[in-house]
Order: C-alpha cells, then structure tokens, then sequence
C-alpha cells in the first residue's frame, strides 16, 4: 500500500505514528469525513461497483487503496499498509503479511529464481536460516551464510549467481551489530539486492533504506503489535521493488485480517514510548547484569563496551528491550533453575510485547560461519538468555532476576 498524507509528511516518527492512515475517506463519511479517531474494522471479502464499467476499470488499474476484491485489502489493512510507510523514509509503500516469516518467503519469492545464490547472515533469525536451506533449496535457490562482521572476506563470497543478500542487524540471539552502510555498499556494487530484517529497532531505531538497503522487512508481530496477541510482517520498499513484491503477495494469495490489521495499528500508535521506555529500561538492567559474578558478556548494542554500540552509535536513532546475557560456565540445569526461578519472566518465544520474557538460547547448531563460543572467548561461557524487557518497574525486574542467580547458585 502507497500513499500517505501530505500534512503528515514533513512530521518527526513519533508525530507520524499517531498520524499515519487516518485518511478522511477512512474515518468518516463523505459528509462527516474524519468523524472517527481510528479507521472502522472494515470486514470484507465482496468489494460492489456502481456499474460494469467501474469494474471493469478497477481489475484493470489495480492501485492501491481502490476497492476491488478483499484480498488486496480494504480500508483498514490500507491503513495500517500507509503508516507504515509514512515512517520508512525512502519507501513508496508497504505490502503486509500474515507473518514476518510469510513477509521473508514473500520477499525471498519476488527477488530470487532457480539457479541464483542467496547470501544470508550467519546470525539470521533461525526460520529464516531454515528457510534458506529448505523450501528455497526446493525451488533451485542455493543459500551460503557469511559472518557480517568480516567485512574483508563478504565481498569474495559474491560470485556471478548471487543475487540477494539478507541481513540482520542485530543478530538474533547473539546480537552483533554489523556495517550495514558498508556491507550495503559491497553488495550494490555487486548489483546485489539488499534486504534487512529490522524487527529488532523497527523504522523508529533504524532507518534501514536510507542505510543502503532495498527492502526493509518487520515482524510486526513484535514491536508493532507490541501485546502479544497479533501475528504479521511487513516489507517495505522504494520504487525499485514495491511494485513486484505487490505483485508476488497478490500472486501468493496474501492477505492479512482487518482485525488483526486494526490491533497492529493500536500498538503502532504507542510504539514509540514503549520501546522508549524499554530502551531506558533494558539499559539499566543490561548495566546491572554487567557487574554479576554470574554473567560472562552483556550483549546489548545500547551498552557502552558491547560489542558494536560503536555502530550502533553512529547508524541507529533508537533501541529497544531485546538483549543477550552470556553465563560464566555454569550447566544447562544451573540455567533451567535461573529461568524457572523468574516470576516477571516468562519463558517463550516471540518479544517485544509489554510483557517480560527470558529464552535459553544455544547457538551452536545455528552457526556455520561464525564460532560459537567466539574465537578467544572462554569456551566454558557458551550458555546464553535472552531477555525482553517490558513494560515492568525496571527494579522489580533486576530483583527477580537476582532471585533466579541466587536459585541457581543452588542448584
Ligand atoms: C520473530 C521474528 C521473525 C518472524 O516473525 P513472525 O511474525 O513470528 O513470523 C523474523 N525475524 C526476527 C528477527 C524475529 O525475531
């Protein structure tokens, strides 16, 4: 979906978030147009037409924000499709997805074909990974993954069949922070087309097109949503690739509920002062974590001595809740007890919700370019959580996770 409202246009991110879709034709009625603060659920697969010649029209122009057929939207996913885009600088629109996985097979599915290579970071989110090795190996696509921070080794692993690389920035579980300006500008001159998973810092964090990047890829699932109860991804672009990602997600049948869309678009209004309020949070709990006896590394690109906070001083404008903690030795049940102590966290997967959760995380079976423990580590330090942090008091958060150390000490 492309657009966007001119007055909203020149606005700072956080004014756009309250802003972004509510168009007058989506609020109200002719004769009271913005007569409603939040676009109505509008429930739809029969779109109708005044005559046969507005039909007739209408399958020929297909443009967003036309009413055609309910799988390519009504007003509310259209809504929610502009916001989106009004806070990607540099993109013309936004195709949404019933998943962010559903958003990655729909991007991999526009910009590849039989016989191309794939780069994928080594630290991808593991479906992503998986998805690489399976179904896009089915369709004749070979995936090969590469440690982001070798900047000197990226560009020999380019050859005459790469034709996309996706990053990630940071990585999953581990989180290293990587030069996406400077692995964007190999990759381009390479005629690369460059993709970013930017669920962790979101368009608010990381402006990923005006970072070099093609298409920029969310799990809205996460921060956008942001309570847990909504699953969805979304891809942006520029002129360059909007158009055929729109057209591989009407080919694919994609279409995302306009009820989910309608609860995206509430946590996208607040998403702003939740990951602000996270970001202050997570610091403050990822400096105290810093000064156990029981924790190896902080991994937390906003901490000052992480590894990358130098880039992500210099490349992000926000951070968010999702950081790594790596334990000094200690066995996979010390690690249960830590977890199983935890009263504000809950074990699970997915973040970014207002609610506190911790993951036990082993990278071993997930990395193929890059070692796990790091080279020059201690390699008993190889155990890793993740936590998200929510919306709790920061301080009752660090005492549960003081009570969860003292259980396993004991255990
Ligand atoms: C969760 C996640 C996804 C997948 O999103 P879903 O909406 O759960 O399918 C993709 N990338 C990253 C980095 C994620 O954390």
């Amino acid at each position: 979906m492309s657009g966007g409202s001119d007055k909203n246009a020149k606005t700072a991110p956080a004014t756009k978030l309250v802003g972004g879709g509510r168009r007058a034709e989506w609020t109200g009625t002719p004769d009271h147009p913005h007569s409603v603060v939040n676009p109505p659920v509008w429930r739809a697969s029969t779109h109708l037409y005044p005559t046969e010649m507005a039909r007739k029209d209408a399958l020929k122009s297909n443009q967003d924000g036309q009413f055609f057929y309910g799988r390519r939207g009504s007003p509310t996913q259209w809504a929610l499709a502009e916001a989106l885009t009004e806070i990607e600088p540099g993109a013309v629109g936004t195709v949404l997805y019933p998943s962010g996985v559903a958003a990655l097979a729909g991007i991999f599915l526009t910009v590849l074909k039989p016989g191309d290579v794939l780069l994928i970071t080594d630290n991808a989110y593991d479906p992503t990974r998986s998805m690489g090795l399976g179904l896009l190996k089915q369709f004749g696509v070979e995936t090969r993954f590469f440690d982001p921070l070798d900047l000197d080794n990226f560009p020999t692993l380019i050859c005459d069949r790469t034709r996309a690389v996706l990053l990630e920035c940071p990585g999953s579980l581990t989180m290293e922070v990587c030069d996406v300006p400077a692995l964007c500008a190999i990759a381009g001159k390479a005629g690369l087309v460059r993709i970013i998973d930017n669920t962790w810092a979101s368009p608010l964090g990381f402006q990923a097109l005006q970072h070099g990047c093609d298409i920029a890829m969310q799990s809205l699932t996460k921060h956008v949503g942001g309570h847990s109860d909504v699953m969805m991804g979304s891809a942006s672009a520029g002129e360059a690739f909007y158009p055929a990602l729109r057209k591989t997600a009407q080919a694919l049948g994609h279409v995302v509920s306009p009820d989910d869309a309608a609860l995206a678009l509430r946590g996208l209004r607040t998403m702003d002062v939740r990951l602000e309020r996270e970001t202050q949070s997570a610091l403050h709990i990822a400096d105290w974590l810093q000064s156990r006896d029981e924790v190896a590394e902080v991994r937390c690109p906003m901490l000052s001595g992480s590894q990358g906070h130098g880039i992500w001083q210099r490349d992000f404008t926000g951070g968010c809740g999702l950081f790594s903690i790596i334990l000094k030795g200690g066995s996979l049940a010390n690690r249960a007890a830590f977890v199983d102590n935890l009263e504000l966290f809950g074990i699970g997967y997915s973040w970014g919700g207002y609610e506190s959760l911790a993951l036990p995380f082993d990278p071993k079976p997930y990395r193929t370019a890059m070692a796990w423990p790091p080279k020059g580590t201690n390699p008993d330090n190889r155990l890793g959580v993740r936590l998200s942090i929510g919306l709790e008091d920061p301080q009752d958060l660090i005492d549960d996770l003081a009570a969860g150390f003292a259980a396993m000490e004991n255990a």
